[in-house]
């Protein structure tokens, strides 16, 4: 943990993406791609040029060693810098893929996937929702089956929401492999390739994190080998322990990163916009309730800040961390949205033009309390982890 200044890797990693977002992230391109609900993949890969990738891959496997923190501040930055545009990808890549295949692959999957992952070759996206299924993720109603001879598994059922299916080559998939009685033992997760037959893939309307089109992936058949069972097949029916071990913890910083830098967006939009405008013979700036409103989104920025580095530093460093990862989740993800709305009332009826960073914001802010384990779902698992009687 530091209290004075960033590691200067850090900082380095900043200056290197706010130069990229300066020549590649302008707004008229991040307004026509959250329009669309697409981001170019030639664009990501030129982020990915910056070897960027390999953050959370160890060196022998082509990655740079695992660094969360510095992660999480790509994330951060990436994020200030154009919302969800490209820190989308990069989760998709360095997270959903690296970070998880590192913590949970077989040897065999780490040397497959994890050179390409780190040089941002290939995306994975994430099935764990479904239509029945949102917090209680172990209700899983998506069955695996072995065949006869063990060579393969099947797979039918619908995965919802999985962001960025269409750009991914591989959903990292939740299933039931077992009997339904025993919830939370019987679920494996299958690395599937998208590409498979039997898979297809429906479009979902959704407003906020427009990087990719947000999808319903329905499986019908879906053979894959048995090879692809996350961890290999010693690691059949073990998919609970990997999704609520460290990689779910890792997986709330994520998210968070993204809200902390769509937030700190807003700030700095609201923070120039106000010294713009004026009304009433002077700059906005001058009137005492929007100097209030300004400093106090500063304030409650700088406390997600520590919220969140604090819980990556522990993460990084292997500390038991699932309460202030829940913590910073939670705080982050609802004091995000209080600040985006808030700068969105600084701007007045700008806030609300598509002219203006700051409606998209607000869209993408919307969403933080919801993805990634809801703001209850998080208190619950604070409350149990301190274990409050209920
Ligand atoms: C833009 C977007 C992208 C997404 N991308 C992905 C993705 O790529 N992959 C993926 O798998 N999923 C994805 N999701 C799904 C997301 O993770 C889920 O929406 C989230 O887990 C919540 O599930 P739910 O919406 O079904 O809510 P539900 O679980 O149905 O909950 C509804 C409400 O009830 C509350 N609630 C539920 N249970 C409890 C309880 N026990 N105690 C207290 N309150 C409770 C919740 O907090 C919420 O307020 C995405 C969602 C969106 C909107």
């Amino acid at each position: 943990m530091y209290f004075t200044s960033e590691p200067e890797h850090i900082s380095m990693l900043r200056d290197t993406i706010g130069r990229f977002a300066e020549k590649e992230l302008t707004d008229d391109k991040l307004r026509a791609w959250d329009k669309a609900c697409e981001v170019p993949l030639d664009v990501f890969h030129r982020l990915a040029e910056t070897g960027i990738c390999g953050i959370t891959i160890d060196e022998e496997y082509g990655g740079s060693g695992r660094d969360l923190v510095a992660a999480v501040a790509i994330i951060d930055e990436l994020a200030r810098h154009g919302g969800a545009a490209l820190a989308g990808p990069f989760i998709h890549c360095a997270f959903y893929g690296g970070m998880n295949i590192s913590e949970n692959g077989s040897e065999r999957q780490k040397k497959e996937l994890l050179p390409k992952l780190a040089a941002g070759e290939i995306l994975m996206a994430y099935g764990l929702s479904e239509p029945n299924v949102g917090g209680d993720l172990a209700a899983v109603e998506t069955i695996a089956t072995l065949s006869d001879d063990k060579s393969t598994v099947i797979i039918n059922g619908t995965k919802r929401w999985c962001t960025g299916a269409r750009f991914a080559d591989y959903m990292i998939c939740l299933v039931r492999s077992g009997a339904a009685d025993a919830k939370y033992k019987n679920l494996s997760m299958a690395i599937v390739p998208l590409d498979t037959p039997g898979i297809e893939i429906f479009d979902l309307d959704h407003i906020g994190l427009r990087y990719a089109k947000t999808t319903d992936v329905v499986l019908t058949n879906v053979e894959i080998p048995v090879e692809n069972i996350l961890g290999g097949f010693s690691s059949w029916n073990r998919g609970w322990d990997m999704l609520a071990s460290e990689a779910l913890d890792v997986e709330k910083l994520e998210i968070t990163g993204v809200a902390l830098g769509i937030a700190a967006a807003a700030v700095d939009n609201a923070w120039e916009y106000a010294q713009q405008r004026n009304q009433f013979g002077r700059l906005i700036s001058a009137h005492q309730s929007i100097r209030h409103d300004l400093v106090e989104a500063k304030t409650k920025l700088q406390a997600c800040r520590h919220m969140l580095y604090h819980a990556a530093h522990l993460a990084q460093n292997r500390v038991s961390c699932s309460v202030e990862t829940s913590m910073a989740k939670l705080f982050v993800g609802d004091t995000a949205l209080e600040i985006v709305l808030k700068c969105q009332q600084v701007m007045g009826a700008y806030g609300c033009s598509s002219e203006y960073a700051m409606e998209r914001h607000v869209r993408d802010i919307m969403v933080m309390p919801i993805v990634g384990g809801s703001s209850k779902m998080q208190k619950n698992n604070i409350a149990a982890r301190l274990r409050l009687p209920g």
